[in-house]
């Protein structure tokens, strides 16, 4: 936990350089066979990459404590980042090949904030290849193993952060969520992970996926953990126009009163569409009943058009995908494959260079937004997403906070859901209509299920309106007490 290693830092019972040289211990240990990183900064054998040495940083901050300066917010916490945040002077790949051999030329808007609170960076991990996928398998550098069960996906795109720090070779890390990718990997490892409101967080610095619909967050070993290093992140930065000055929020610790269920949720799972697993089911009543005891009234609400999310969501994403990656063409970026002239070098090197689910994407895309496409799919899809906006709009009228699964099932196995699209898209039904809604959720480890032997986690979601994270943190904090 961030603010007890602080203060251990502080009493001078431990030093950044040991806490680095922990972290690097289990990673050393553990890594091999979890695959979370794709690169230790300055580990033993060197690192491909130049940028600052973890133990270096850490050594300055050891000689600031010596010295009695007042530490930061997150002075000598050591960092994993997702493979898609760029650190400068480090390679950045968001784990694709086409990317190889690009090393950053300056820091995320993000990277800069945590460096400047005494943040340090152990390395960083992997993730589906341009954060497409919700378990990891996407990634061109091989799957990351879930660290409760390594037959098991750890979610993703975000696997590699959410094992890091499940597994305790970081003290937290960074995430990047489109449509869910550091909920549902934290879900699926038993950490905390935060998903800020859209124009929360800078976004320069990271790899676009779907820019209408990306957010940078942390993912944690506590809720108050997010809350500081949210409170780090957050706030306007004119690198990224669609960055707004956070907002104060209204909701003080003792005005939340009301929790409301979305009926649809439930009613999705009767109808056996999303198949809601029984014992996420029975997470969600043990919440609720958590939640009532602590003096919360639960309400049901309805959220009509939620049910088009993911048809949204496949059409919107797709085709922002398709513009964002069309400037890694064998020029500007990474790997380069020769042709006969510059359509060829384009069309050899991206075909190469991208693996099957992002070229998946791209032709979508294309085709959603040619002419004659266009109004019939995506000038539809994003009525469709006014409609789910205004859904949740009116159901914050009568409740303070929402509460869901962050997923329908526990993690599954690697290999389960590859051959088939389709199933790996349905993943996201519960997190993706907050991206398309641009609102704030968090994803809460709350105990874990027995499955062939082995414990699974379970994490349910908090959805509060447009920046008033304040409000998942207070409501997080509970359910997490209660396990
Ligand atoms: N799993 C979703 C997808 O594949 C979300 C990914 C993300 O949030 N980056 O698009």
């Amino acid at each position: 936990m961030i603010k007890e290693t602080i203060e251990k830092l502080e009493r001078g019972e431990v030093s950044a350089r040991e806490l680095v040289a922990h972290y690097q211990n289990e990673i050393k240990k553990k890594d091999p066979e979890l695959n979370a990183y794709r690169e230790v900064f300055s580990a033993e054998g060197g690192s491909a990459s130049g940028g600052d040495d973890p133990f270096k940083t850490a050594e300055e901050i050891d000689k600031k404590i010596k010295h009695g300066d007042t530490p930061r917010a997150l002075e000598g916490i050591p960092f994993a980042i997702k493979d898609n945040i760029l650190v400068k002077g480090k390679l950045a790949g968001a784990s694709s090949k086409i990317l190889e051999g690009y090393t950053a030329s300056y820091d995320a808007t993000v990277i800069k904030r945590l460096r400047d609170e005494g943040a340090i960076f152990l390395g960083r991990t992997n993730c589906d290849e341009f954060a497409m996928g919700s378990s990891t398998e996407n990634s061109a550098y091989g799957a990351t193993k879930n660290s409760h069960d390594i037959s098991r996906v750890p979610g993703g795109s975000s696997g590699g952060s959410a094992v890091a720090v499940a597994s305790d070779m970081a003290a937290a890390a960074l995430g990047s969520d489109t449509g869910g990718s550091i909920r549902q990997p934290a879900a699926f490892c038993g950490v905390v992970g935060l998903k800020p409101t859209y124009g929360a967080v800078s976004r320069s610095g990271l790899i676009a996926m779907a820019s209408s619909l990306d957010q940078i967050g942390p993912i944690t070993k506590s809720v108050e953990d997010a809350e500081i290093i949210f409170d780090v992140i957050k706030g306007r930065d004119e690198l990224d126009a669609t960055n707004l000055e956070a907002k104060l929020p209204s909701g003080s610790p003792t005005s939340l009163k009301t929790i409301g269920v979305p009926r649809e949720y439930f009613s999705l799972a009767e109808m056996g569409k999303n198949g809601l697993d029984d014992s996420v089911a029975k997470k969600m009543h043990e919440a609720i009943d958590v939640l009532k005891k602590n003096g919360f009234e639960i309400k049901e609400v309805s959220l009509p058009s939620v049910d088009y999310s993911l048809a949204a969501y496949y059409i919107v994403m797709p085709a922002e995908v398709s513009a964002n990656l069309s400037r890694f063409d064998g020029v500007r970026y990474g790997t380069r494959e020769e042709g006969k002239n510059l359509f060829d070098v384009y069309t050899k090197t991206r075909a190469k260079g991208f693996g099957a689910e992002v070229r998946r994407r791209i032709i979508l895309g294309a085709y959603v937004l040619s002419a004659g496409y266009y109004d019939a799919y995506y000038a539809r899809a994003q009525k469709v997403r006014y409609l789910i906006r205004k859904d949740f709009e009116n159901a914050f009228k009568d409740v303070d906070v929402l509460l869901t699964p962050t997923s329908p099932h526990p993690a599954f196995k690697i290999g389960e859901k590859t051959s088939d699209p389709l199933s790996m898209y349905l993943e996201d039904i519960y997190t993706v209509p907050i991206n398309l809604a641009g609102l704030p959720a968090i994803s809460v480890p709350f105990g874990s299920v027995e499955k062939d032997g082995k414990n699974l986690p379970i994490g349910l979601q908090l959805i509060a309106p447009w920046f008033e994270e304040k409000r998942l943190f207070e409501v997080g904090k509970i359910l997490e007490l209660a396990k």
